[in-house]
């Protein structure tokens, strides 16, 4: 008997080469073919009338065979099987390449229904290879929304939606894991018919139905999670951090700059988090340059009065001593004490007193409590570094930090009751949507504005024409002693970490078009102190042109660089690219940010518009979102069916506010899921899962 376990090689018809090609799409099982949804249907559903075919347009007919005959083209490496079909109104000529079996399979005077595309002209229009269908079988094939599946080589759509159809008794045995109360309160039909229908739709709106249902399933279970999470870590406690108002007061006074009013909103969101006993969980958003820093420090300060030790996490050895230097502006004299910890550093600052100790040293310093914040890279949460009394973690560049990670922080918090508070810092701007579903267990804060005297970065479209011009202008610029950034995109997939793009940009620059100057390159392959070296160059003006992969971090200052140049736009997010173009525009001069392109389509021209006129990080990631599908730029493939299912789902906003009160309802009245056996059986799963990650 067909389950939903059984493997594909199993199934009716599907020999072992056929199962290899599944394979290939990552299809093993029973369960896998049904979880391979068609991504989008051909509507085949009206037949029309022979005469009333219009070229270029897809069609279904109904009629007989007339004629039909199959021989080998002049090279012989091709047969062409010919037809004649008649209905009451007409005839069209049909051909197949390279099925002569059909010949064989139909008869003169057959009655056939044809599914295709029409061309020629009006007096001579055919049909070249249609799927086609006694009119006795079943109509699998043709005559309603015919699915069309992603697929690889040698495995037709045919294939695919016979093996897809041979499996659907196996939905027989399936039981559906969402409770029933909610599929009544939110009008959602039941798995099993949800997941034939996806495949093989009665009409427009059965699909719709069945997408609605298997939408809820991924947004019901993200919801769930992230609210799970959020209750387990509800069950800690924190320290409970006083908000402090007059020395916090003070301490806002005694900055450089006036903290502009998201500043001052985000920062006191967290302050007043902090003061509860359960532990926050917070992300601060604020595009690039927006001024994160001083709110996190802030944040710190506030634990510090409070005398708790912080810990800054950073994702580069670069990015925390950058933390540093901005601390060293930031911190009053003598009042704190601070360290850099990373694999290689170990650095105290005290008083005006810095001192460089070995690691071991440091370690023991940061475990006996003499040292106030921490700031470093992932060396912070190594097995051997122990915390005293360690109040708020803050983490830059990096949305969600795992559960597994928060939890080995709180076993060497100093005390293994409490969990500290948790401040995440990101410069991608996450569109609200996305941040209700993905974010869930989270609380953001939004810095929107940025410091006032920013200037504009102007952004300019650059057509293969003009390259040569811009190229003299960079010429200029850096003769001017400015410098510039260049991104390369990766060429092709395989090569993920875009090596061989940038070299190929680094060797035409420094051979052809810069001999002159120094150029250096960066990518993910490098040692991370070469990394830091030639970023060292660049900041210390060696290096006027840095030649860059987007993977490697690009989040350092260079107030002196005035020319971010984006080779092969078209390839890139907007948002992304957005974040290149802040890496300008950082000090006093005026700064430019070229965007190179090949593509000259209207598509691609008014993408990139976008980023000319726009300057809200906000707004641009919204419109990735529409145009490119969130998944490739947030990561969120968790389910088995593919990104852009997921984010189709994901701008359902009815949807996705319904699942969420579904989820929190449900929690409400049973936490533990213990009356669902199949949902938590189905949530022990996905958390799993996530706990591996
Ligand atoms: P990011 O959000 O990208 O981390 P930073 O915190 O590094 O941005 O801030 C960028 C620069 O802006 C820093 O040099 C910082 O000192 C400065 N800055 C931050 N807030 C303000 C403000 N309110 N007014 C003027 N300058 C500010
Ligand atoms: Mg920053």
């Amino acid at each position: 008997m067909l389950t939903l376990k059984t493997k594909v090689n199993e199934i009716n018809k599907v020999g072992m080469a056929i199962a290899g090609r599944l394979r290939r799409l990552n299809i093993k099982t029973v369960e896998g073919v049904l979880m391979h949804i068609p991504f989008r249907y051909d509507d085949f559903s009206n037949t029309a009338k022979i005469d009333e075919l219009v070229a270029g347009e897809p069609a279904t007919i109904k009629g007989v065979i007339e004629l039909m005959s199959s021989r080998r083209a002049r090279n012989r490496k091709l047969t062409i099987t010919e037809a004649l079909i008649t209905d009451d109104t007409g005839s069209i000529k049909v051909i197949w390449f390279n099925q002569p079996y059909l010949s064989k399979m139909f008869n003169k005077g057959d009655e056939i229904i044809l599914a295709g595309k029409v061309s020629g002209e009006l007096l001579a229009q055919q049909m070249n290879n249609p799927s086609y269908e006694k009119v006795k079988e079943i109509t699998t094939h043709t005559g309603r929304l015919v699915p069309i599946y992603s697929t690889t080589e040698k495995l037709t759509q045919k294939q695919i939606r016979f093996i897809a159809q041979s499996c659907l008794p196996a939905l027989d045995n399936l039981s559906d894991w969402l409770p029933d109360t909610i599929k009544e309160e939110n009008d959602l039909i039941d798995l099993a018919e949800a997941i034939k229908q996806i495949h093989f739709p009665e009409n427009e709106e059965a699909l719709k139905i069945a997408q609605n249902r298997l939408q809820f399933n991924e947004i019901f279970l993200l919801q769930l999670q992230q609210q799970l999470v959020k209750n387990a870590l509800n069950e800690n406690n924190a320290p409970i951090i006083k908000f402090k108002q007059d020395e916090i007061k003070d301490f806002v006074k005694s900055l450089p700059f006036t903290l502009t009013p998201d500043q001052k909103k985000a920062g006191w969101e967290i302050i007043q988090n902090m003061d509860s006993k359960n532990p926050m969980n917070r992300l601060l958003d604020g595009d690039v340059g927006s001024g994160k820093t001083v709110v996190a420090i802030l944040a710190a300060y506030s634990a510090m009065i409070n005398n708790f030790q912080v810990a800054l996490m950073a994702p580069t050895t670069i990015l925390a001593q950058q933390h540093i230097q901005t601390i060293k502006k930031l911190l009053p004299n003598n009042k704190f004490s601070y360290c850099l910890l990373t694999l290689k550093d170990a650095f105290l600052y005290k008083g005006n007193k810095i001192t460089e100790l070995k690691k071991k040293e440091l370690i023991q310093i940061i475990k006996e409590g003499k040292v106030d914040l921490i700031i470093g890279t992932h060396a912070l949460i190594q097995k051997t570094v122990e915390y005293d009394n360690l109040g708020l973690v803050i983490i830059d560049e990096q949305h969600r930090f795992g559960v597994d990670q928060r939890k080995a922080l709180r076993d060497k918090s100093g005390d293994p009751k409490t969990m500290p508070h948790f401040l995440s810092m990101t410069a991608t701007p996450i569109p609200r949507t996305l941040a209700l579903a993905l974010y869930g267990d989270l609380d953001i804060s939004l810095i929107k504005t940025m410091p006032s005297g920013r200037q504009k970065i102007i952004t300019e479209i650059i057509p293969p024409l003009d390259r040569t011009k811009s190229y003299e202008f960079i010429n200029k610029q850096i003769h001017n002693g400015r410098q510039v950034f260049v991104i390369c995109p990766l060429i092709d997939p395989s090569d993920k970490l875009g090596v061989k793009s940038v070299t190929e940009e680094f060797t035409h620059l420094n051979d052809e078009v810069f001999p002159h100057l120094n150029i250096g390159l960066l990518h993910g392959k490098l040692k991370p102190e070469e990394k830091t070296s030639i970023m060292e160059d660049f900041k210390n003006n060696k290096i006027q042109i840095l030649v860059s992969t987007s993977v490697v971090e690009v989040g350092v200052d260079i107030p002196n660089a005035t020319v971010m140049m984006i080779e092969g736009a078209e390839r890139f997010g907007l948002a992304q690219m957005h974040q290149f173009r802040g890496r300008v525009g950082r000090g006093k001069h005026q700064s430019y940010c070229y965007l190179f392109t090949d593509s000259d389509t209207p598509k691609t021209i008014s993408r990139l518009k976008a980023l000319v006129d726009n300057y809200d990080g906000f707004a641009l990631a919204e419109r990735d979102l529409k145009f490119r599908g969130g998944g490739t730029i947030y990561g969120t493939d968790q389910s088995g069916f593919g990104n852009q299912f997921i984010v189709n789902a994901l701008q359902n906003i009815t949807l996705l506010k319904k699942a969420q009160t579904a989820a929190q309802n449900l929690l409400n009245d049973n936490p533990k899921l213990k009356q669902y056996p199949l949902l938590k059986k189905k949530m022990d799963k996905i958390m799993d899962k996530m706990h591996m990650e």
